[in-house]
């Protein structure tokens, strides 16, 4: 629904809309049920694809009589998706095989962003300026410390230090790059590759001083351990982490390194859904249920009562009229409580744990050296020219590395991917064994879960709550 004030602005409104909401729990209330309407109103009358799933479904009837679509039959009808019509699949993949188009705008409107997520194939996602506002509004309006902790952030020089995986047209990485593109605000953000040794991120991150780190989980504690070992000499204030659970441990590292004086922040986000939930100072993950509708399922579809583990959840995003997610299914397996949380925020919070990834230890003569599924996910899915539309690579200690791959030329693939491995590996000083196993990718046969990387070794345990 286009928020749009005379006096505010778009970004303006949407922040007065979300503070408003925070404040009157009537409102929050209220809110989903007239953009949802709005959504399928305008879904129904912009999208071949959604017009012809909906053939059968009464305009009056309730969300629940709506069909659920996955990413892949999405993909696949991707032409037939979008309100704006000029939007074409071939015409997308074109803009974004320029990687230099990741900070610009595809039809100077939409920030393109791409992802395969903790499963499945890639989906590409149109981000208008509704959706980036919105965004950009709960990142900064839903922090467990509000508005309150932005006089530190600016007192502390107010330059935004963002850690990702610079593989192009991810979420995250393209609205810092776009960022970057901007007048003045681009002095006050960097972003750094979570790919690059651990000394190129240093030198850049010493000099840029940043007030708040924001990034991977796993990427950020990599450099709290630069700053143990007195390496990195940074003071922020804050740090947020989006995209991945973090273990315990990872969350004492982070916080020994950067000290008491540093607040840390924790966000579920996707591609798909932008900001789902943040993390309240008790930890647990509100979701923001004013702009998207949360329906827990098992895995045969069935709706989950609050208080019991979901197998995965139905997306509906109330931001993004582009390109409808309705009833979308998301794989991570959650919990959502009935019971309010005693911090007094609102919207239902509720348990992740989809992303629970561990790091994967690789041996070198230099000591072991640690790897983040999300880099070594890009160094499969990053290489051109593969075709392949699914795969798992499955780690073991002993540097052992096995790809199971689903493409149409997999010995091909295979050999493209391992020089692309082998290349990073050795890089980092790891000599690895690699090999083709025969079984298709396929989910866990104990836990029915579907992960691309698969780490073999000693585990830890992951922080849902
Ligand atoms: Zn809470």
């Amino acid at each position: 629904m286009g928020l749009k004030s005379p006096l505010l602005g778009v970004a303006g409104a949407t922040m007065f809309a979300a503070w408003r909401a925070d404040h009157s729990p009537r409102l929050r209330q209220a809110a989903p049920a007239a953009r949802l309407a709005h959504l399928l109103a305008y879904a129904r009358a912009h999208s071949p694809l959604y017009r012809e799933l909906w053939a059968g479904v009464d305009p009056a009837a309730p969300l629940s009589a709506y069909p659920r679509v996955t990413k892949a039959a999405l993909m696949d009808r991707f032409d037939d998706w979008p309100t704006d019509r000029r939007v074409t699949r071939a015409d997308v993949e074109a803009f974004m095989a320029d990687p230099a188009n990741e900070a610009r705008l595809y039809l100077g409107e939409y920030l393109v962003t791409h992802s395969s997520g903790s499963s499945g194939a890639v989906v590409v996602v149109l981000n208008d300026g509704h959706v980036r506002h919105v965004g950009n509004t709960l990142r900064a309006v839903r922090r467990f410390t509000g508005l309150r902790d932005y006089g530190r952030y600016f007192t502390a020089g107010g330059r935004l230090a963002c850690v990702f995986a610079g593989y192009p047209f991810h979420h995250g990485a393209g609205s810092s790059r776009l960022a970057q593109t901007r007048p003045f605000v681009r002095h006050y953000v960097r972003l750094t590759d979570a790919r690059d040794p651990a000394a190129v991120q240093t030198t850049m991150l010493n000099r840029f001083r940043p007030a708040e780190l924001l990034g991977y989980p796993n990427a950020v504690v990599r450099l709290a351990e630069e700053q143990l070992a007195g390496r990195l000499r940074i003071a922020p204030v804050r740090v947020t982490l989006n995209g991945e659970a973090l273990s315990d441990s990872g969350l004492a590292v982070i916080r020994q390194a950067f000290g008491p004086g540093c607040v840390v922040e924790r966000q579920y986000t996707s591609s798909e859904a932008g900001e789902i939930a943040s993390a309240c100072p008790l930890g647990r993950y509100h979701a923001n249920d004013d702009w998207l509708i949360l329906e827990p399922v098992d895995r045969s579809g069935r709706p989950v009562p609050d208080g019991e583990w979901a197998d995965a959840w139905w997306l509906t995003n109330l931001a993004n009229l582009t390109q409808p997610f309705v009833r979308y299914e998301v794989p991570d397996r959650i919990l959502r409580h009935a019971e309010p949380c005693p911090c007094g925020r609102g919207g239902a919070w509720i348990e992740v744990e989809g992303r629970s990834w561990d790091r994967i230890v690789f041996e070198s003569a230099a000591g072991p050296v640690t790897l983040l599924p999300v880099l070594l996910r890009a160094l499969v899915t990053d290489v051109p020219g593969t075709g392949i539309t699914d795969f798992q690579l499955r780690l073991a200690p002993g540097n052992a590395v096995a790809l199971r791959l689903a493409a149409p030329d997999r010995d091909r693939a295979f050999a493209l991917v391992r020089a692309g491995l082998a290349a990073y590996l050795e890089a980092q000083g790891v000599t690895a064994s690699y090999e083709l196993d025969p079984a298709p990718p396929g989910p866990d046969p104990v836990t029915g879960k579907f992960s691309q990387i698969i780490w073999l070794g000693p585990k830890e345990v992951a922080q849902t709550v």
